[in-house]
């Protein structure tokens, strides 16, 4: 049975607040799955593999935004920064760097997200809000000028526990907040803040959500 991409895209899409955009994360589906959401007007999609965004962009339309959402070794900037239109889970200064000198190499701008660690998870990549400011009070990153730092990016834990989501969320939007006060009061395209997955995207978006990163409940479950 096809999944229906259709249908699905259109039942996420009216759950979303106006000025909340949806990234449709694509990865392990197919251009024809992708292409379906294209017809129906989606025009931003989510990889996290290099190899695979490498040849969904060489193939697909080429007014489709992609977010690289995954974690980047820097070996691999160099591939994406000539056409990535954001790199959402940026987190160490050494990532920075070298997107900023990938992105001076070709004559761009990238925009970036900073990756907040705030799910209890071990395992999970991302800064945490210690690290975050460390990064920002090091102040480095005010000399890039081919990276553009547009908010933070946050994975919830994966549990069952609504309250907890909530307030990893919660604790999210708090934190952008004080960054934006403390880095970035004037700096306009500083307004991103990238949580929300299927499960629950509906929790992110009444913590102030901008922007949701929705797989399975587009396309359907992944087959790895
Ligand atoms: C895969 C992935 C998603 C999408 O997850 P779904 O549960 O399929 O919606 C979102 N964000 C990141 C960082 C991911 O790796």
């Amino acid at each position: 049975m096809m999944w229906d991409v259709k249908t699905n895209l259109h039942r996420v899409l009216r759950q979303l607040p106006e000025g909340v955009r949806l990234v449709a994360i694509s990865k392990y589906h197919p251009a024809d799955y992708i292409m379906a959401a294209y017809e129906e007007g989606q025009r931003l999609f989510g990889e996290s593999h290099e190899q695979e965004i490498r040849e969904k962009h060489a193939s697909l339309p080429k007014d489709i935004e992609w977010h690289f959402i995954g974690h980047l070794q820097t070996n691999k900037v160099k591939y994406i920064v000539p056409y990535i239109s954001m790199i959402e889970a940026v987190d160490s200064l050494k990532l920075l760097r070298e997107i900023e000198k990938q992105a001076a190499k070709a004559d761009r701008v990238v925009k970036v997200l900073l990756e907040l660690h705030i799910a209890e998870e071990a395992t999970k990549y991302g800064l945490t809000m210690d690290d975050c400011r460390q990064l920002l009070d090091a102040g480095e990153w005010r000399q890039m000028t081919h990276v553009r730092i547009c908010g933070l990016m946050m994975m919830a834990s994966n549990v069952d526990d609504e309250q907890q989501i909530a307030s990893e969320f919660q604790q999210a939007a708090d934190f952008f907040d004080e960054v934006k006060a403390k880095y970035f009061a004037h700096d306009e395209q500083f307004c991103e803040r990238s949580w929300g997955m299927s499960d629950d995207f509906p929790i992110a978006v009444s913590h102030r959500s901008t922007m949701v990163r929705v797989g399975t409940a587009i396309f359907g479950p992944r087959v790895y």
